[in-house]
């Protein structure tokens, strides 16, 4: 696995002396998220080790998750199982239309049952319809994932000559910020951005993170950064999505490190950082999901926005 460390420059960077980095883990795999690859690869191991043969997890209809999960399983020979919040017409949109191309099975479910995902009699039920399936938590985020995710800490922070005071990571479920807190240098402190509104998320991490014993942890705080609601798009994000672009060359998804970024900016600006401080942003990957985005970037800004972020998709993922 290849992860490449970029330095950016941004005329708000330089007006505050801090050194921003961005973590391209979006540039590991063309389809598959670069967080989910991290989260997924000890769920297979342990899968493969206990004698399952198929993976089965739980997302929504353009879930990151659900569409990392098909491909690797694929990829190491499982099965897979996808239980997808919504309707079967669903079914062909482009996320679900790649799951079912890397031979996902997928079970359209109602709202109300999917709110039994973490039910343990539903999860039993589950178990005796799939006796083969290790059931996968949504976002990929078992005790497992931890591990995995404290290998990316240590990925990014491989290069010696490098050294960064914080690493920033938006957070879902939070377990990617649990399991970077337990692989970073202790000195080194840690911001996850909630994109949701979800006042689980602080507890959720600490208890990935208690967990791990024998783990020596770095600090870390959550930073609220859900901008409307999870989901929610709109012009100023997309301007923002469009300026760093045009800055930058790098794309950001529309779900996470958008909004992960717009709010790290605004706090450079603000100057929450001092001067000197070495920030290192990790990019989550997640541009899959760009393609339910089309009519909506088109009705916001028109067809010229579009056409730009469609270039950097094709060269990319499509
Ligand atoms: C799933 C996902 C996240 C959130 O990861 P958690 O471990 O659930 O917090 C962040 N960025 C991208 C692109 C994702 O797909």
């Amino acid at each position: 696995m290849v992860l490449t460390i970029q330095e950016i420059h941004t005329q708000i960077t330089s007006k505050a002396g801090v050194s921003l980095s961005v973590a391209r883990a979006d540039l590991i795999h063309p389809l598959v998220s670069g967080n989910k690859i991290y989260k997924l690869l000890p769920n297979i191991k342990y899968a493969k080790a206990n004698g399952y043969n198929e993976l089965l997890s739980f997302g929504g209809a353009f879930s990151n998750h659900i569409h990392a999960l098909a491909h690797m399983a694929n990829q190491h020979s499982l099965k897979s199982i996808g239980i997808i919040r919504g309707e079967k017409e669903y079914a062909t949109n482009p996320t679900l239309q790649d799951a079912r191309k890397a031979g996902m099975h997928l079970e359209f479910v109602t709202r109300e049952n999917y709110q039994r995902r973490n039910e343990v009699d539903y999860l039993a039920e589950l178990q005796q319809r799939y006796p083969k399936a290790l059931i996968v938590p949504e976002g990929g985020s078992s005790q497992q994932a931890i591990t995995g995710c404290a290998q990316l800490a240590q990925h990014i922070n491989n290069d010696e000559a490098q050294a960064f005071d914080t690493l920033t990571v938006a957070c879902g479920t939070g377990a990617t910020l649990a399991g970077l807190v337990c692989g970073a240098p202790q000195q080194q402190s840690l911001i996850g951005y909630a994109v949701l509104r979800d006042e689980s998320l602080v507890g959720r991490v600490e208890d990935f993170i208690n967990n791990e014993k024998g783990t020596i942890f770095s600090s870390y705080t959550i930073e609220a950064a859900d901008f409307g609601g999870y989901a929610k798009f709109d012009k100023p994000l997309l301007d923002f999505i469009l300026e760093w672009l045009e800055q930058t060359g790098i794309l950001l998804d529309p779900i996470y490190t958008s909004k992960m970024c717009m709010r790290l900016m605004q706090q450079i600006e603000a100057g929450e950082f001092e001067a000197g401080t070495s920030i290192c942003m990790i990019h989550s990957g997640g541009l899959q999901g760009w393609r339910g985005m089309k009519n909506r970037v088109i009705k916001l800004a028109g067809d010229n926005p579009w056409e730009k972020i469609e270039t950097v998709l094709q060269a990319s993922i499509m």
